[in-house]
């Protein structure tokens, strides 16, 4: 048995901010990642799009962590050499009725600290973007996109250069509390046990797995996990506008989008499927559902133009059809374990708001400070 200062699991963006943040503020940190690297299942499976902090419900985490984040990795990736485009986006009505919401979302975005949140009419909306056709539109100025891949390297390379390790192929399969510390069993060639002054659990989907798996973590602080998955359709072609077009949302998620990569590829999606395993094939057949919501803002879709392309999962923390959820970051003040802070339904906007969420937790308010150090 091995002791260690701090242990991450979870290479994901929201694993490696944590690591940097806690790197950098002087602990010894070990990152475990199940993968052969870095960022291999949510965060590399998302719209890459930086979220200005809309829609979440003021004061929740996400529209704090949102909305600070945003801010945090706009400077961040220009210090940084990260490609970034503040391309903005456009919230389109096609009904009246959806008209009438538009000036609600501009008050909680509003609400939430959002600035550039604009609301336009019609002509307006289709000056902006010739081949939109809507009621109305909301344009937030603030949105953006981000080459997710680069962000995450340029956090790993800070976090290895404060002296972070990352250790890859090393599933991390359960623990047990031992007085002040977490010891935890690592799988993987090199099998062996850690005991951790400070664990923390983002593993993403499988962070309330990683939970109960560890004996002496109370089994009811740990949320039941669902899956919504969300398919792409790549569109075939140039992208029909420069900016991201999303309609009014729908429950569940934020409805068929457009989003643009950086390299001007434009794709749809995504969707929101309930499922019960973890599988990322994309069922073509789901097109047909996609070409009817994408006409209702651009009947110019050609049939045949949308190609099946990827899917993310939404690690939810609640079922189908309940009102949303929020980031859970639970602490030892919430569960009453020394040395572990278990991160929970890190879904969208997680990619906007990892530094944020770091700093918050390594920050003099934060769930990590007060432990073993
Ligand atoms: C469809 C979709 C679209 C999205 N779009 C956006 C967007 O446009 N903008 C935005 O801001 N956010 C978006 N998000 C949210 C964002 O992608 C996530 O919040 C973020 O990627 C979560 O990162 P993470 O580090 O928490 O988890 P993950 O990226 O899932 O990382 C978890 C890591 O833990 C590892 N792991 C799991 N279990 C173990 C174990 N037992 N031992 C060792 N390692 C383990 C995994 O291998 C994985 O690498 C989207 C999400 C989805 C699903």
């Amino acid at each position: 048995m091995e002791d260690v200062d701090c242990v991450v699991v979870g290479a994901g963006v929201v694993g490696i901010a944590v690591a940097r943040a806690l790197a950098q503020a002087g602990r010894e940190v070990i990152v475990l990642d199940a993968a052969e690297g870095i960022g291999t299942e949510t965060s590399s499976r998302n719209s890459e799009v930086i979220h200005a902090g809309i829609y979440y419900p003021q004061g929740s985490l996400m529209a704090r962590f949102c909305v600070a984040g945003k801010r945090m990795l706009y400077t961040y990736c220009a210090e940084r050499g990260v490609p970034t485009r503040d391309c903005g986006k456009l919230i389109v009505a096609t009904s009246p009725e959806e008209n009438d919401r538009l000036a609600g979302i501009k008050a909680r975005a509003e609400a939430n600290g959002v600035e550039g949140m604009r609301l336009l009419t019609r002509a307006e909306a289709m000056a902006l973007e010739p081949n939109l056709v809507c009621t109305a539109a909301l344009l937030s100025e603030s949105t953006g996109i981000v080459d997710s891949h680069a962000y995450m390297l340029a956090l790993q390379g800070d976090a290895e250069e404060a002296g972070a390790l990352f250790v890859f192929h090393s599933p991390v399969l359960g623990g047990r509390v031992a007085g002040d510390r977490i010891e935890l069993n690592v799988g993987g060639e090199e099998a062996t046990t850690l005991r951790c002054r400070l664990v923390v659990n983002s593993a993403g989907l499988h962070a309330p797995a990683l939970a109960r798996s560890i004996v002496g973590m109370p089994s009811q602080m740990v949320p039941r996990e669902y899956y919504a998955k969300g398919n792409y359709f790549s569109l075939a072609g140039r992208s029909p506008f420069s900016r991201l077009i999303y309609p009014v949302p729908v429950p569940g998620g934020l409805g068929v989008h457009l989003t643009i990569d950086l390299g001007g590829q434009a794709r749809f999606g995504p969707d929101v499927e309930w499922v019960e395993t973890l599988d990322y094939a994309v069922d073509p057949a789901r097109a047909d559902g996609f070409y009817a919501a994408v006409r209702r803002y651009w009947p110019a879709l050609r049939d045949g133009a949308l190609l099946p392309g990827y899917s993310g999962i939404r690690p939810k923390i609640v079922p189908k059809g309940s009102p949303g959820q929020d980031f859970v970051i639970q602490g030892p003040a919430a569960h009453g374990v020394p040395a572990l802070v278990n991160l929970f339904g890190i879904e969208s906007p997680g990619l906007t708001a990892a530094i944020a969420i770091a700093a918050d937790l390594v920050g003099p308010a934060g769930a990590v400070t007060g432990l073993a150090s």
